[in-house]
């Protein structure tokens, strides 16, 4: 019942390359913050993550918050400041939408465009991305099941898009004291026989805490992802989103070090 594309891999324009996902390709590597705070931190961040060896920066500028007295984003400027850091870096860019409204200017910087956890099932949304033809990255809802998120993703392959990439990002079970949601790493397997589309997998928003990203981004290599999704922010503890979770630029040079080595083992 799902009439996904060809079995291929998504290969997605970057300023200096294509980047291929999925199938044979080598595991790619996607960093950045939560959100994109000045133009110098986005800089200087994007900086460091290409010299560990990513290829995306990622950074939102329309932020979800939970709470709407919280930092929303820096919207339009932010969107500046990726663009930037695309021509700066050659980094490729991946950053959400929220609202249909924003979505040509996103697509301007964008070189995958992300809807998140929370508007997984916007129907409206999807069509709309989809119909834009960039690459799209769907995170799975936090309570989605897996046949709903093939069917979200499906929404932007039937708008004629074939270039999606999904996103596991956790799970709400019963416990959040202390991780932040379960790290639903079965679906590598389970996706391998459902869908050709390739698979990213985010320990930063799965586990809520920096200290678990690097066993779980590992173990998710181990599992056969086909990209990884790491918050990493210069100055964690004055993040102004998702600090808890994020490693430093350090950290995450140190993590890809290791990385690269489980990424030959598999
Ligand atoms: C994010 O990537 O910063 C984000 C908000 O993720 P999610 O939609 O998975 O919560
Ligand atoms: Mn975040």
């Amino acid at each position: 019942e799902f009439r996904h594309g060809e079995y291929s891999e998504v290969v997605v324009s970057t300023p200096n390359s294509e980047v291929a996902f999925g199938k044979n390709a080598p595991l790619v590597n996607v960093a950045g913050p939560c959100s994109v705070e000045s133009e110098q931190m986005i800089l200087d961040t994007a900086f460091q993550l290409k010299a560990a060896g990513a290829q995306f920066l990622r950074g939102g500028a329309y932020k979800p918050r939970t709470s709407p007295y919280d930092f929303q984003g820096h919207a339009e400027l932010a969107l500046e400041w990726l663009a930037t850091a695309r021509q700066e870096t050659g980094l490729g860019i991946i950053t959400e939408v929220m609202d249909a409204a924003e979505l040509n200017a996103i697509a301007e910087v964008a070189d995958v465009i992300q809807v998140g956890a929370r508007n997984m099932q916007n129907f409206s949304l999807l069509k709309k991305v989809g119909a834009k033809g960039k690459p799209v990255l769907l995170k799975r809802g936090m309570s989605a099941t897996i046949q709903e998120w093939l069917m979200a993703a499906e929404y932007i392959l039937a708008a004629g898009n074939p270039n999606v990439i999904l996103c596991e990002r956790g799970i709400r079970t019963f416990d959040k004291q202390y991780t932040r949601n379960t790290f639903d790493i079965s679906v590598i397997p389970v996706l391998r026989e459902l869908t050709h589309l390739p698979i990213m997998l985010d320990p930063s928003h799965a586990t809520g805490k920096s200290q678990y990203v690097a066993s779980m981004a590992l173990a998710a290599i181990a599992a056969g992802t086909d990209s990884l999704m790491i918050e990493v922010h210069p100055n964690p503890a004055k993040a102004l989103s998702d600090g808890p979770q994020s490693l430093t630029p350090e950290q995450f040079y140190l993590l890809m070090e290791e990385m690269k080595v489980m990424a030959m083992a598999v």
